[in-house]
C-alpha cells in the first residue's frame, strides 16, 4: 500500500501565481488545518519585477499598491491621447513588496511552509502527485499546483513572439514628470524589430520607471536596449541629468501555444497554466481571477478545475492579433493608435480583460482595418 501523501498541497514555484494562490487560501480560510508546502529555487527577496494592471475595486493586494493612476497617456508619431480611465485604476505593485507581504502571511500560517529547493519534475500518481527535487528527494501531496513551464519546440503553426523589455527607475534633480499620469504606450521610437514602445510610470515629479518594450521574436543585444532607453529619456522626454536607481529586465511569451491546465492531481497555474494573455502579456489580474476560482472550486467540490474563466472567442481574438503583429500585417504603432483613437479606454480595458460582451467586441473590431485582420483571422482558422 502506498503511504498517504505528506502534504495536502504542494505549490511548485513561489512566484506571482504560487504566492497569490497561497494568499487566497489563507485569506479565505481554506489553508486552515491543511499542510501546504511552497517550493522555489529562489529565495524571492529581490525586486525582480513590477506588476502593472487595472481594476475597478480594491484588490487582495491593495495594501501594497505602490502607485496608482486614473489618467493614462497614449502617444505615437502624430498622435497624443490623454485617457481618463475611471472607474478603472491603473496600479503598480513592486515585486519586493509583493514577496514580503505574501511571506509574512505564509510565515504566520501554521500549516504552511516554504522550502528553497530546485524542482526537477512533477508526476501524477494513484492517490495524488509527487514532486522530485534535484537532491533526489521525492515529496508527495494530494494536489500539486505547478507554475513551472518550458515551451515545446515550435511547429509551423506556432507564433513565438516575445514581449521583451528593459526598464530603468530613474531619478532627476529637477522636476521632470507628472506623477498624476502614466504613459501606457509611447511609440515614438524605431519600429524596425516589430511593435516597439516605451512606457513611463512616474512615482513622483523626480522619479519614474521608464521601460523599453518590444514585441518581436528575438531578444536584442544589451547595448541596444540601453541605447534606446538613453535616447528616449534624453531626446523624447528631454531629461538631461538623471541617476539610474534600479534596472528591470524580462521576457514574456506571446504565443498561440496552448498552455495546458494540467490533469489528474496536477494543476498548472500562472503563465504555465495559460494565464498570460498572449496578445498583451498582461498576467497579474488573470492570475488573481484564476486562483480565486480555484480556491472556490476546492471549497465547493474539492477539485481544482473550475469552469474556464472566459469564452474561447477571446483566444481567437488573441491569436488574430498575434498573427497581425507576427506577420506584420499592420505596423504595431498604427494598430494601437487606431485602437486608442477610435475607442473609449474603458472599452479597450474590458476587452483586454476578456470581460467584454460580444456587442462591445464587435464595436471594437469595426474600428480596425478590415483586410489585415481578415487575413489574420483566415490564417488563425486555417492553422488551428
Ligand atoms: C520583469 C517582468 C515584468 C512583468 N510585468 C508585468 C506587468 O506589469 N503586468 C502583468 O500583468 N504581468 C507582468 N509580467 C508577466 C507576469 O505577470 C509575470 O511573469 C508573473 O510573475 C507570472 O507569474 P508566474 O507565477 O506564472 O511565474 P513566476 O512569477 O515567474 O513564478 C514562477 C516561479 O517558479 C520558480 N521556478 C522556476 N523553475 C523552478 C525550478 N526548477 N525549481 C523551483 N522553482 C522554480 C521561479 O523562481 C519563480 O519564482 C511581467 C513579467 C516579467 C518577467
Amino acid at each position: 500500500m502506498t503511504p498517504r501523501p505528506t502534504y495536502d498541497y504542494i505549490i511548485a514555484g513561489a512566484g506571482c501565481a504560487g504566492l497569490s494562490l497561497a494568499v487566497h487560501m489563507i485569506r479565505s480560510g481554506h489553508a486552515t488545518g491543511r499542510k501546504i508546502l511552497l517550493l522555489d529555487h529562489d529565495a524571492k527577496r529581490s525586486n525582480d519585477r513590477t506588476w502593472c494592471f487595472w481594476e475597478t475595486k480594491p484588490g487582495l493586494f491593495e495594501d501594497i499598491v505602490y502607485k496608482s493612476w486614473q489618467s493614462l497617456l497614449f502617444r505615437a508619431p502624430g498622435v497624443t491621447r490623454s485617457l481618463s480611465i475611471e472607474p478603472y485604476t491603473y496600479k503598480l505593485i513592486r515585486g519586493v513588496d509583493f514577496y514580503r507581504y505574501c511571506f509574512e502571511l505564509i510565515d504566520r500560517e501554521p500549516g504552511m511552509e516554504f522550502r528553497q529547493a530546485r524542482i526537477t519534475a512533477c508526476h501524477n500518481r494513484e492517490d495524488g502527485a509527487e514532486v522530485a527535487l534535484d537532491d533526489g528527494t521525492l515529496l508527495t501531496a494530494g494536489l500539486v499546483f505547478n507554475s513551472l513551464y518550458s515551451l515545446p519546440s515550435p511547429d509551423t503553426r506556432d507564433i513565438r513572439l516575445l514581449q521583451h523589455f528593459r526598464g530603468w527607475l530613474i531619478e532627476t534633480d529637477t522636476d521632470a514628470f507628472n506623477p498624476e499620469q502614466a504613459t501606457l504606450m509611447d511609440f515614438r521610437t524605431g519600429q524596425d524589430a516589430g511593435a516597439t514602445f516605451f512606457y513611463v510610470m512616474p512615482f513622483s515629479e523626480r522619479q519614474a520607471l521608464v521601460e523599453y518594450t518590444l514585441f518581436s521574436p528575438a531578444l536584442l543585444d544589451e547595448k541596444d536596449y540601453h541605447g534606446a532607453l538613453e535616447t528616449y529619456i534624453g531626446s523624447i522626454l528631454g531629461v538631461g541629468q538623471y541617476r539610474i536607481l534600479e534596472k528591470e529586465a524580462g521576457a514574456i511569451p506571446m504565443t498561440n501555444h496552448r498552455f495546458p491546465r494540467g490533469s489528474g492531481r496536477i494543476r498548472n497555474i500562472g503563465t504555465a497554466g495559460g494565464q498570460t494573455k498572449s496578445s498583451s502579456g498582461y498576467t497579474f489580474r488573470f492570475i488573481q481571477k484564476e486562483v480565486a476560482a480555484i480556491v472556490k472550486s476546492l471549497e465547493g467540490s474539492g477539485h481544482p478545475f473550475p469552469p474556464r474563466q472566459h469564452g474561447k472567442r477571446f483566444t481567437f481574438y488573441d491569436n488574430v492579433l498575434l498573427s497581425v503583429l507576427n506577420q506584420r500585417r499592420m505596423p504595431g504603432h498604427a494598430l494601437f493608435s487606431r485602437l486608442f483613437e477610435k475607442n473609449r479606454p474603458q472599452d479597450i480595458m474590458r476587452f483586454l480583460d476578456n470581460e467584454s460582451s460580444l456587442t462591445g467586441e464587435l464595436k471594437i473590431i469595426a474600428t480596425l482595418p478590415t483586410m489585415p485582420f481578415l487575413r489574420a483571422a483566415a490564417w488563425t482558422v486555417a492553422s488551428s
